[in-house]
């Protein structure tokens, strides 16, 4: 496996790999790697005949207020476990090279408008355009044929999907399961921050989704419902605080008041510093 740290060195490696056939599979991710991102590697790696995977701390789509200084970094684990997962190319770029005149000095804006603001988008409302924006520049970047990105960040998968059909990006997102560790707590590199105390309640995210999805599945029909038992059972939980809890349209993100097809369940938490995020679709 190469390590880039440059533009010039990924487009010319992938320049080579498309010039003896290769299609090109692409992993976005922000380091510190977790099953959830191996699974994604590996999905790439056996459906390509080239991955390339970044690993990018993206400043753009931090709040000033938010984790971008603590968030977790440990370089020499990710470089093993990629070259272990039989990614090609680990695109590792430093902030220089991806703005070159600081972040904040990028003019050039990706928008996904209305996607961008509900959910995660309410309480940070300029997360998904830096998402969007960094995404746009990294397809630029490696120019994939197909881009890998997890359901755990659900409405960022959805985000991306838009972004490329209203701007007819030549690249088939892919979308893969949540993996979980045995308890059900989503992977996330952020579970990192949690103190033992903290850990022990998290899975209390995935309980109530479960057992949402349970109500559902067995006939409830008022989402109104469904929202208040997963408000009352995640702040129920000890060291947790409600960010978000909601029952929507999995295409349109639009609160749903009567549940007749597919639902997202999407909750967000603060337990100590770290805001965790888990989702669910649901067919009744
Ligand atoms: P991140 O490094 O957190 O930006 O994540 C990089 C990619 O991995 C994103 O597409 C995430 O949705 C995906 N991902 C993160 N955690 C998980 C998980 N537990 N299961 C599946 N995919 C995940």
């Amino acid at each position: 496996m190469r390590v880039a740290r440059t533009v010039a060195e990924v487009r010319a490696a992938v320049a080579e790999a498309r010039a003896r056939g290769a299609t090109i599979g692409f992993v976005p991710t922000m380091g510190y790697f977790h099953e959830g991102h191996l699974s994604l590697m590996r999905q790439s790696v056996a459906e390509n005949g080239f991955t390339v995977v970044s690993l990018y701390v993206n400043p753009l789509q931090f709040a000033p207020t938010e984790d971008l200084a603590q968030y977790p970094r440990d370089f020499e684990r990710d470089r093993r476990l990629a070259a272990e997962a039989g990614v090609d190319v680990l695109f590792a770029p430093d902030d220089a090279e991806m703005y070159p005149d600081g972040p904040q000095a990028q003019r050039t804006v990706v928008s996904v408008r209305g996607l961008n603001a509900v959910l995660c988008g309410r309480s940070r409302p300029t997360h998904f355009d830096g998402v969007t924006t960094v995404v746009t520049k990294l397809f630029h970047i490696v120019a994939p044929d197909r881009a890998y990105f997890g359901q755990k960040d659900y409405q960022q998968a959805l985000i991306i999907r838009r972004m490329v059909r209203d701007l007819n990006f030549p690249v088939e997102i892919r979308v893969a399961p949540i993996v979980r560790e045995p308890d059900g707590l989503a992977m996330s590199s952020r579970n990192a921050y949690l103190t033992p105390e903290q850990r022990a309640a998290a899975p209390v995210l995935h309980r109530a989704l479960s057992e949402a999805a349970a109500r559902i599945r067995a006939g409830e029909r008022d989402a109104g419902r469904v929202r208040a038992f997963l408000r009352e059972t995640i702040s129920a939980a000890p060291h947790a605080r409600l960010d978000y809890a909601e029952v929507v349209d999995p295409d349109t993100l639009e609160d749903v008041d009567t549940i007749q097809g597919p639902v997202l369940l999407a909750v967000a938490a603060y337990f100590g510093r770290a805001r965790l995020i888990d989702n669910m679709l649901v067919s009744p």
